[in-house]
This record gives structure tokens, C-alpha cells and sequence, in this order.
């Protein structure tokens, strides 16, 4: 059995009060049912606030947000419950916030979620890749193993600074197409950076940032800002290596989930994808990240919609996707 955590993971501590966003923001809080118990039973005013605020219904308790806020959160940016309890008191959701755990067969992976301001900050600069594991994964599962002996090569292949990181990801997409056709039964293929970028520029044309952003305006919406942000003029900033620690983050998140469905080039188009729009959407690019991630990779159905959207729409066709990469 393995544990396998990034570098930066035991970094990574809360900013409480001083969050410039809060998690404790336009969500509401789905509450176990151990810990919803609990506050019901609770005595005196925290108790009577609680009772109030929680709502049941066929899928269980849930804080419901009030003037865009969990009703828990106080004008100091705690949480009441925090304040007066303890840490321990706080509901599943809330104490694992934003660490990610990610479990397969022999193999635990642990992380954290973009949505945070500042696990957005470690994971932007976050440069190596580097990650720390205990244990071995059990001989026998041969395609998490290639699976994830594929990853290490995906990693290396964004932190190799003699490409841009527009060109990176560009090699990237073709080496999953490599990986795919393994996973699919064929043969592995030698794979070389230099051959695959000179492939990828004659494929590259018909790159379209606006029907990528309409195609984005079509998914779940949570905040007017994001709305907003989707309606502006595109914007092409350089491919400074914040987008390769940021393709790094998703391709972390996502390569060995490929273990669910053989999808791998799937996810990789999600991980070009969203490199892509954040940079289209100019802004600070922690800031887009975050909400970028807090707007899509924190709903469900919108990840499903990116993922089939990666081979039924144009915009994320490969030739256009190596466009915006090598061309923009
Ligand atoms: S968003 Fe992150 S830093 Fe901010 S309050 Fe939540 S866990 Fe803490």
C-alpha cells in the first residue's frame, strides 16, 4: 500500500480571518449526518443558531447559505462553531477543506483543491513536481501502474524549461494520445518532445478562444464575477511557468482517474482546457485559478460537461487546442 502527497501539502496551513475569499462563501455546506446530530443536540444559543440554520432534505443536512455566506461565519472571517467548539467540532466537509484523497487500489493519494486562495499560492509555485510516498504500490495492478509510471513522464515533460509552456502542454496532449493507444491494448511507443512538437505545429490550426468561452458560459454558473469574467475580450498573456506548475496541479489531480474509465486524452484535454481559459481570462492568475476551480472542478456536472464536451465540441478539437497553445 502506498501514501503519495505533493511536496507542498504539509505547507499548507489556513489563512482563517485573513482569507481574501473564504471557502465559507457562496457554497452551501453539506453537513454529515454525525456532525448535524451533534449540533442539533447542542445546548444554549449556539445550539438555538444551529437548529435554525440546518436543513434537512432526501440528500441530507445542509448549512444554506445567507446573503451569500454559510450562516456560521461571523463578521471577524471564523466560524462560529470553530470559535466556541473547537477545530474538532467542524463538520467532515468543513475539516478537510481543501484537501483532496484520492484512494485506488493499493494507492492513496492525497492533495489539495485550487479552490483555496492559498493552496492556489503553493500549487502556482510549485515548480518540481516533486512528490513524497511511503510503502510500494502492490504488484498485479498493471494499468495504475502505467498509469501512473506515465504521470512521472507527463511531469517531466512540463518541467523541461528548453519548451515554453504553451509548448509543453502541446507535447503533453500528444504523449497522452501515446499513453491512450497503451491503455487501449496497443504498444508502447518511444516518445520524443522535439518530433512531437514539430507534429503538433503542422497539426495546429483553427484555435477559438470566444466559442471556448461560450462554451463555458453554457455550464453551471455559482458567482456574478465569474459571469462577468466569461463575457470579457479574451486575453493572450505569455505562457509564464505559473501554467505549467498550473497544467502540473490538474494533471496530479486527474491522470490516474483514467483508472475509472481508460479515459486518459480526455482528461488531459480538461487540463489544456482550463490552462487555456484561465489565461484567457486575464485577471491576477491566482485569483482566476482559484475561482476558475471553485466555478468548475467543484461542480460535479460541470467536469462531466467539460470531459464529454473534450470530444463533442470543436473548440477542444486537438488541432484547435494546439493552435491556441503554439499560436497565441
Ligand atoms: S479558503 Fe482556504 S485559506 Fe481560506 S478559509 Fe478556506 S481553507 Fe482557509
Amino acid at each position: 500500500m502506498m501514501l503519495r502527497k505533493p511536496g507542498y501539502y504539509d505547507q499548507f496551513v489556513c489563512l482563517g480571518g485573513s482569507c481574501p475569499d473564504s471557502c465559507c462563501q457562496m457554497w452551501d455546506i453539506q453537513v454529515d449526518d454525525e456532525s448535524a446530530k451533534r449540533y442539533l443536540a447542542l445546548p444554549g444559543a449556539l445550539g438555538d443558531r444551529l437548529r435554525q440554520v440546518l436543513v434537512k432534505d432526501e440528500e441530507g443536512y445542509t448549512l444554506c447559505q445567507e446573503a451569500g455566506r454559510c450562516p456560521m461565519w461571523r463578521q471577524d472571517g471564523l466560524c462560529q462553531i470553530q470559535k466556541e467548539l473547537g477545530e474538532e467540532a467542524l463538520c467532515h466537509v468543513c475539516s478537510q477543506f481543501p484537501r483532496l484523497k484520492h484512494e485506488y487500489e493499493g494507492l492513496t493519494e492525497l492533495g489539495l483543491e485550487l479552490s483555496c486562495p492559498e493552496a492556489a499560492r503553493l500549487i502556482l509555485a510549485n515548480r518540481e513536481f516533486s512528490l513524497t510516498e511511503t510503502g510500494a504500490i502492490p504488484d498485479g495492478d498493471e494499468l495504475l501502474k502505467l498509469l501512473d509510471r506515465s504521470r512521472k513522464e507527463a511531469f517531466r515533460l512540463l518541467s523541461d524549461r528548453r519548451y515554453s509552456a504553451g509548448e509543453r502542454l502541446a507535447q503533453l496532449l500528444l504523449f497522452a494520445y501515446g499513453v491512450q493507444e497503451e491503455l487501449d491494448g496497443g504498444d508502447n511507443r518511444d516518445f520524443d518532445p522535439q518530433k512531437a512538437l514539430e507534429t503538433a505545429k503542422t497539426f495546429a490550426k483553427g484555435g477559438d478562444l470566444n466559442a471556448m468561452l461560450a462554451f463555458f458560459r453554457d455550464l453551471e454558473i455559482l458567482t456574478p464575477q465569474w459571469a462577468q469574467q466569461l463575457e470579457a475580450e479574451p486575453v493572450y498573456s505569455p505562457w509564464t511557468e505559473e501554467y505549467a506548475a498550473l497544467a502540473g496541479y490538474f494533471i496530479l489531480r486527474y491522470w490516474l482517474q483514467a483508472a475509472s474509465d481508460y479515459d486518459l486524452v480526455g482528461r488531459v484535454k480538461l487540463a489544456i482546457s482550463s490552462c487555456l481559459v484561465i489565461r484567457a481570462l486575464g485577471g491576477e492568475l491566482l485569483q482566476t485559478a482559484q475561482l476558475y476551480s471553485k466555478e468548475i472542478e467543484n461542480d460535479i456536472d460541470n467536469v462531466d460537461a467539460l470531459l464529454d464536451g473534450a470530444y463533442t465540441e470543436s473548440c477542444f478539437c486537438d488541432a484547435a487546442l494546439l493552435d491556441l497553445l503554439l499560436n497565441s
